[in-house]
C-alpha cells in the first residue's frame, strides 16, 4: 500500500476503513491504534484531523491494521487494556481483561470487610487486573496473587509498579501451592473455565489469547474443581471464595461448593444478565 495517502489523520482513518470496514467496532479500533501510534488520546484525533503523520507514523500505523485485519485483538497490538480504570499492560501471555471480571470485582468488594487488614489471594492473575483493582481499593487488604506463568507474574510486576500500588505481590506457583492451610481471608479468581473444542475459542480475540488462561478440560470445570480443593484448605474457616465462570456452569459449581463444605452460596449476574460469579464461605 502507498501509506503516501495517509498524509493527515483524516486521511489515516479513511485509509482504515477501507482496511478494517466502517462499522462503529472498526473505527473504535482503528482510532485506538492511530492514538497509540501518535501517543496522543482520540480526542486528538478529532481536535486535528489535518494534522500531517511523518513517514515512520504511517508506516507504523498501516502495519497495525495489517495485523488488526488478520485478528489480532487491539490490546495486544497497542500493549495495554483498561481494567477498572487502570490502565494495564497486556501482551499475548496474558489474557486480555474483560468488563465481566469487574463484576467479579465489584462483589468481592461488595461481602469483603473494607477496613480488615485482609490477606486475599488472585489465583491465576495475569496481567494482575483482580489484584490490581482490589489492591487500588482496598490499601489496607494484602493482595498475594499467583500464576503459574513466570511471563504474567512479571507483566503483572510492572502493572503493579507503573500504577504505584505497593500492596500486591506477585508470584509464580500453582493455584494455592504456595498457601499454608487456612491462610487465607479470601480467593477471588477468574480460572480458566471454557470446555475443550468450544466454537467460541475459533472466533475473535480469544483465538490469540493463551489458552492455559481459558480452556480447563473436557467440561471447562478442571480448573475450579482444583481450585475448590486448594481454597476448602487454606481459606480460614468462614472465609470467602469468589469464583467467576460461565453462566451455564452455575448449578455444576453450587454442587462442588457444597461437596466441599461451603456454604452461603450466591450468584451474580454480569452486565449482559449471565450468571458471571458465584461467592461462598468456606466451612466454619
Ligand atoms: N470470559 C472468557 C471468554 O468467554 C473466558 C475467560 C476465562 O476462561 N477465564 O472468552
Amino acid at each position: 500500500m502507498n501509506t503516501a495517502t495517509m498524509s493527515s489523520i483524516a486521511q489515516a482513518l479513511r485509509r482504515a476503513g477501507q482496511r478494517l470496514g466502517d462499522a462503529a467496532g472498526a473505527r473504535l479500533d482503528a482510532e485506538v491504534l492511530l492514538a497509540h501510534v501518535l501517543r496522543a488520546s482520540r480526542t486528538h484525533l478529532h481536535a486535528w484531523p489535518e494534522k500531517p503523520l511523518s513517514d515512520s507514523q504511517r508506516e507504523h500505523f498501516e502495519r497495525l491494521l495489517e495485523r488488526r485485519a488478520g485478528g489480532e485483538p487491539v490490546a495486544y497490538l497497542t500493549g495495554e487494556r483498561e481494567f477498572w480504570s487502570l490502565a494495564l499492560e497486556v501482551g499475548p501471555d496474558t489474557l486480555i481483561p474483560r468488563p465481566d471480571t469487574e463484576t467479579l470485582v465489584q462483589q468481592a468488594l461488595a461481602v469483603l470487610p473494607a477496613d480488615a487488614p485482609l490477606r486475599v489471594a488472585d489465583l491465576g492473575t495475569g496481567s494482575g487486573a483482580i489484584a490490581l483493582a482490589l489492591a487500588h481499593e482496598r490499601p489496607g487488604w494484602w493482595l498475594l496473587a499467583v500464576d503459574r506463568q513466570p511471563a504474567c507474574a512479571r507483566i503483572a510486576r510492572r502493572n503493579a509498579a507503573r500504577l504505584g500500588i505497593a500492596n500486591a505481590v506477585f508470584f509464580v506457583a500453582d493455584w494455592c501451592r504456595a498457601f499454608a492451610a487456612a491462610s487465607l481471608d479470601a480467593i477471588v479468581a477468574n480460572p480458566p473455565y471454557v470446555a475443550n473444542g468450544d466454537p467460541h475459542l475459533e472466533r475473535g480475540d480469544v483465538r490469540f489469547e493463551p489458552s492455559t488462561a481459558l480452556v480447563a478440560g473436557n467440561d471447562g470445570l478442571d480448573a475450579i474443581r482444583a481450585l475448590t480443593a486448594d481454597a476448602a484448605r487454606d481459606l480460614r474457616p468462614g472465609g470467602r471464595l469468589c469464583l467467576e465462570h460461565a453462566p451455564e456452569q452455575t448449578d455444576r459449581i453450587n454442587k462442588l461448593l457444597k461437596k466441599k463444605g461451603f456454604s452461603d452460596i450466591h450468584t451474580a449476574t454480569d452486565l449482559a444478565g449471565g450468571e458471571r460469579c458465584t461467592l461462598a464461605r468456606s466451612a466454619p
